[in-house]
């Protein structure tokens, strides 16, 4: 028996990557009666009858699972937003984000189309930039069209899976096939063509690019948040579910309670005012769970 990991999925074979070598695997019908399907992105343990085929015969249990795409075990998001064309986005990024951390994936910030804005302009970009790194997160301000400005982001990769995720039309594609020239990374059009709701089995492969693998097609094109608790959304705010332990009341929604230990420090600038929006905003789509645009 080995062990390695599925990193295509397509016409009903698997293929595992087990350390140099890929196998194109089959499942066992136990898969069917444990009514789970192997997904790209799961480690498994298979039966090699040669150096290149096998049967998958056990599926790890998985950290996370994305639906689109869908793969499993993500270590990292790397969400990208424009610095112009289009414009800059925050309430947007903090979509993202909150998508992000309610799966348990690390986000990594990148804003794109850097050349697109001349030194004064910048200003209120690097503003952000230094908003998010003062809440933890790493924040890269790049242009994909010069790759030696790529912010150390192939660095990131290694040993690691990640997603990418972002609007349309900020770079996504234009940056990993600038990592990785012998990428051609499928754009968004299925989902915003279709609409949310259909089923679109997509196919997703986890492709080598600096020493990780990156899932070729971008996550998170339904930004709703169905699967969010209202009490977990605060948890998907570092600045905010680190202070709540302040807070007078157990359970506080750091909304209309007094004693608020987050709304203080939103008062006192320790939170920024436009993230501290942002939650009042999603918490009441929480609450209404109505259409968001
Ligand atoms: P995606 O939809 O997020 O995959 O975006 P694309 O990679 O398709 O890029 C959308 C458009 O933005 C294309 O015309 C790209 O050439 C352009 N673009 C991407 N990155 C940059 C950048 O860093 N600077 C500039 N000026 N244009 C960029
Ligand atoms: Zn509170």
């Amino acid at each position: 028996m080995t062990e390695g990991r599925i990193i295509k999925a397509l016409s009903g074979f698997y293929y595992v990557k087990s350390g140099d070598s890929i196998y194109q695997c089959r499942g066992r019908g136990v898969f069917r009666k444990q009514n789970i399907t192997p997904l790209v992105g799961d480690f498994v343990e298979f039966d090699s009858q040669n150096p290149e085929e096998g049967y998958i015969l056990s599926i790890k249990e998985r950290k996370n699972r994305l639906v689109r795409p869908p793969v499993s075990n993500i270590d990292q998001a790397i969400i990208a937003s424009s610095a112009a064309k289009p414009d800059f986005n925050p309430l947007l990024l903090d979509r993202f984000l909150v998508m992000i951390e309610s799966k348990r994936i690390t986000p990594i910030i990148l804003i794109t189309k850097k050349d697109l804005k001349d030194e004064s302009e910048l200003e209120s970009i690097v503003h952000y930039q230094r908003l998010y790194e003062a809440i933890g997160y790493s924040v890269k301000l790049i242009s994909a069209l010069q790759f030696e400005e790529s912010g150390g982001l192939i660095h990131d990769l290694a040993n690691r899976v990640s997603v990418i995720a972002g609007q349309s039309g900020v770079g996504k594609s234009s940056l990993l096939n600038a990592l990785n020239t012998s990428l051609t990374l499928k754009t968004d059009e299925i989902s915003t063509s279709l609409g949310r709701g259909k089923h679109t089995t997509r196919h997703v492969e986890l492709v080598e690019i600096g020493g990780g693998l990156v899932a070729d097609t971008p996550g998170f094109s339904t930004l709703d948040f169905d699967d969010i608790a209202p009490d977990e959304l605060a948890e998907c705010f570092p600045e905010i579910s680190e202070r709540q332990a302040g807070c007078k009341f157990r359970g506080c929604f750091h909304n209309k309670e007094p004693k608020c230990a987050v709304k203080q420090a939103v008062e006192e600038g320790k939170i920024a005012q436009s993230r501290y929006n942002h939650y009042l905003r999603f918490l009441n789509e929480i609450y209404s769970r109505k259409p968001r645009y």
